[in-house]
């Protein structure tokens, strides 16, 4: 991981969408600071496609869809994407799976539930686990006190013996049945709404993370940032982020959003000289 200050002007020149996790990325100690949400919008206003790539639920994504300064929202790991056209007052929401198969795949993840909570002491049911329509969020971190990593590995272990797949976030693990991840929902978002294969999007991504679930996406983008707070997970990933901030959580976002925004204005002065 080499600091984000080594980004080269002609990698920051290019990039042209900006994929970001949201807990601990751009939330700092669970809050959304104004700073992190200035930098989101001040990145949609100057032309980059900004999209969150979250494990949030889909009740909050349709809320972030719809009302922040965004793109697009990729929710539940990859479950699904959700994209709101402001002109045509439409939203757009595509799934991985069928309606059909996800209350299927509940009726499977409601025994883990059952198991995870008998079986874990200290474990509790995510509290945004009413807004999840593909999903099983374990909180081992958020509203409990934090577990340590021997009891992570034993949730995941629940899922894992079920054929589920289980990611761990900064806060929860989540559990799930189906072949996907952030990864491949944000690939199929990329190429179906902006037409960006995946050629172009090793060039013209930036995805920033901090967590374990965030490994797919720091694997598959040559520009992958790490904020600060990734250290902290750092032994749990086989594959690090490329470049890591200085600032942790929010205050990392918003330094690499200013270096983008660095690099874009430049690019302007230098088209008009
Ligand atoms: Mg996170």
């Amino acid at each position: 991981m080499k600091p984000l200050s080594q980004l080269s002007r002609e990698d920051a020149r290019s990039v042209r969408v900006v994929l970001t996790d949201i807990d601990d990325t751009i939330t700092t100690e669970g809050t959304l600071t104004a700073s992190a949400y200035a930098a989101l919008e001040q990145l949609h206003r100057a032309g980059f496609l900004v999209v969150p790539v979250t494990g949030r639920p889909a009740g909050w994504c349709d809320h972030i869809a719809r009302m922040w300064p965004v793109d697009a929202v990729v929710g539940e790991n990859g479950a699904f994407y959700f994209r709101y056209d402001r002109k045509q007052k439409k939203m757009h929401q595509h799934f991985w799976a069928s309606r059909q198969e996800r209350a299927q795949n509940r009726a499977r993840l409601d025994q883990i539930e059952k198991e995870v909570l008998a079986t874990i002491p200290g474990t509790a049911l995510a509290s945004d686990q009413d807004y999840r329509v593909a999903d099983l969020a374990i909180d081992f971190c958020e509203d409990v006190p934090a577990l340590p990593e021997t009891e992570i590995d034993r949730i995941v272990a629940v899922f894992e013996r079920a054929g589920a797949q289980a990611k761990v976030s900064s806060i929860h693990v989540n559990g799930w049945f189906g072949d996907y991840d952030k990864l491949s929902m944000a690939k199929a978002l990329l190429a179906d709404v902006f037409n960006i294969d995946w050629e172009t999007a090793k060039r013209s991504v930036v995805f920033a993370g901090d967590s374990p679930n965030d490994e797919p996406m720091f694997a598959a983008f040559p520009l992958s940032v790490g904020v600060a707070n990734v250290h902290a997970f750092a032994h749990r990933l086989k594959n690090k982020p490329a470049y890591i901030t200085e600032g942790h959580s929010g205050d990392g976002f918003a330094e690499l959003a200013r270096i983008l925004l660095e690099a874009r204005d430049q690019q302007a002065q230098a088209a008009n000289a």
